[in-house]
């Protein structure tokens, strides 16, 4: 099957539930499944070929949705523009790719005036119209599918540098449907609230939700007090967000608490959530909250943690790798390293990318026999539950020592000034590197910073400790809400040269 078969099998099976509901009012599988293969046919009377890239940037909204799904079903790759990266970065991916048509809602429109192909309106029904049995992947899709043709080219958040376009392709997307199916046991009856962006999180979500006859609903608007509204009027089943997102849900929750009765998971991935936080989203939502790790280069759902396992030793864990997706923990020169052994997190499988778009080099650099290394560090215990510790590159090595930045920050984060806090290395002549530590703290306290630093000492030791603390107004967060690292440590090398 191709990945928008799902969709065309629910709408024969599932007619008349409702599959989006937004302000605008619901709309029934027959009826979205119309305005797909209304669109799908615009597309279509391009004539482009096989390959040809169709780019999307838009805030979240039906439209966008529909138009994502007409992409598919022309057969087309799409590449969604993320509102949120900037403009020369968007250009940049606009150029690399050479798309056959682009489509903006207002916003984005406004600021990428100068693209080529002249970009459209999103829901504009201009344009010539082929025949809808044209569609290429229409209700009747051929059978035999290539599956390494690309789906979609995502460019990937760069908190680790340059973007690079991870070509997914359709046994990805269909390895995700399956999972996601199988992990959150989803049927028709559950609703997904759309909170993340369809350019990232969402994307990996909608699919399966359609797949299983059920409901995606959009809220008006995107902040906390909205989505929560939402989840509470439509009975929403399963949210997902990055786990800035959710400490944003958290407050406005404690601030007005809603009635999430329906909710079966609050699902968080992109970035760790510590314990304390952990336990405060359970006491304030409930037990669902669970987890998945994954990567733009194999889409989010490795590895699954359900929230009935969410207790205890276990809040540190990420799950086990899924039935379709094997995983292995490597040593720098590749060996699979034994049960309690720290190395890179490494994944297998149909979830895995073909590689970059045009780079190689790059994808030579992650992909060997199959296996995807994938950057971050981490641990397996005997039942093969992944334990993430810290990007690789993250991790600092001071006087000789290895020090995982995120074994430093669960201890600063339970001081009750600090809201957010990152650990990075910066050069140090004495150490090689020095452990410093960026903080932002809650309203307008003032932190001792000499008390904090004395007491992770004495918790963690002189070498964890940081040698430096520094109070940032915000740190700096990449487009989909994580914390950059790069520029954290920029910052304190800036503010080191202006004191110096
Ligand atoms: P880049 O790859 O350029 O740094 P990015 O961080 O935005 O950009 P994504 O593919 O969106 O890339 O994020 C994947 C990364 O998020 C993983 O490699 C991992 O470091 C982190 N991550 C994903 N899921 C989890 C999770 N459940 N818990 C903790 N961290 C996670």
């Amino acid at each position: 099957m191709y990945p928008i078969d799902y969709f065309w099998r629910s709408a024969e099976r599932f007619p008349d539930n409702i599959a989006v509901i937004s302000s605008d009012g619901a709309l029934t599988y027959r009826e979205l499944a119309r305005q797909v293969l209304e669109e799908a046919a615009r597309l279509t009377a391009l004539d482009a070929g096989e390959d040809a890239a169709v780019c999307i940037g838009a805030a979240n909204s039906v439209d966008h949705l529909i138009q994502i799904l007409a992409v598919l079903a022309a057969g087309q790759i799409w590449v969604p523009l993320n509102p949120r990266n900037g403009d020369p970065e968007l250009r940049r991916i606009v150029e690399f790719v050479d798309p056959v048509a682009i489509f903006l809602d207002d916003a984005m429109a406004a600021r990428l005036s100068e693209v080529s192909p002249q970009p459209r309106a999103l829901g504009s029904k201009s344009g010539e119209t082929a025949p809808p049995d044209r569609v290429k992947l229409g209700p009747a899709s051929p059978v035999g599918v290539p599956l390494d043709r690309t789906q979609a080219i995502k460019f990937t958040g760069g908190t680790t540098g340059t973007p690079k376009g991870v070509m997914q392709p359709l046994r990805a997307w269909n390895t995700n449907i399956i999972t996601q199916l199988a992990e959150l046991k989803l049927t028709a009856r559950d609703r997904y609230l759309v909170a993340a962006p369809l350019t990232h999180g969402t994307s990996t979500y909608m699919l399966p939700f359609l797949a299983a006859g059920g409901t995606l609903v959009f809220p008006a608007e995107s902040k906390p007090a909205d989505l929560l509204d939402t989840a509470e009027r439509h009975a929403v089943t399963v949210l997902f967000a990055p786990p800035t997102l959710i400490f944003a849900l958290m407050d406005e929750q404690q601030r007005q608490p809603r009635d999430l009765h329906a909710l079966r998971y609050l699902v968080y991935g992109g970035a760790p959530m510590r314990p304390e936080k952990i336990r405060k989203a359970q006491s304030l939502f409930g037990d669902v909250l669970c987890t998945s790790y994954g990567q733009t280069e194999a889409p989010q759902i490795v590895t699954f943690l359900p929230p009935e396992m969410m207790t205890g030793e276990m809040m540190g864990s990420v799950g086990r790798a899924t039935a379709m997706t094997q995983m292995a923990i490597l040593s720098p020169d590749g060996r699979r390293l034994p049960v309690g052994e720290e190395g890179e997190i490494a994944v297998r499988g149909d979830l895995v990318m073909t590689g970059y778009f045009n780079a190689p080099e790059e994808t030579a650099k992650v992909m060997t026999d199959g296996w995807l290394r994938t950057g971050d560090a981490g641990v397996m215990d005997e039942q093969g539950y992944l334990f993430m510790r810290d990007r690789l590159r993250d991790v600092i090595i001071t006087g000789g020592f290895n020090v995982y930045p995120s074994d430093v920050e669960v201890v600063i984060s339970r001081h009750p000034l600090v809201s957010d806090c990152s650990v990075v290395g910066i050069p140090d002549a004495k150490w090689g590197e020095a452990v410093h530590a960026a903080i932002e703290l809650r309203d307008a306290g003032t932190l001792d910073t000499d008390a904090l630093i004395a007491s992770i000492k004495s918790e963690l030791g002189s070498v964890k400790a940081p040698k430096e603390i520094h109070i940032f107004d915000a740190l700096p967060r990449s487009a989909v809400g994580k914390t950059v690292k790069s520029a954290v440590r920029s910052e304190i090398l800036r503010r080191q040269g202006v004191s110096a």
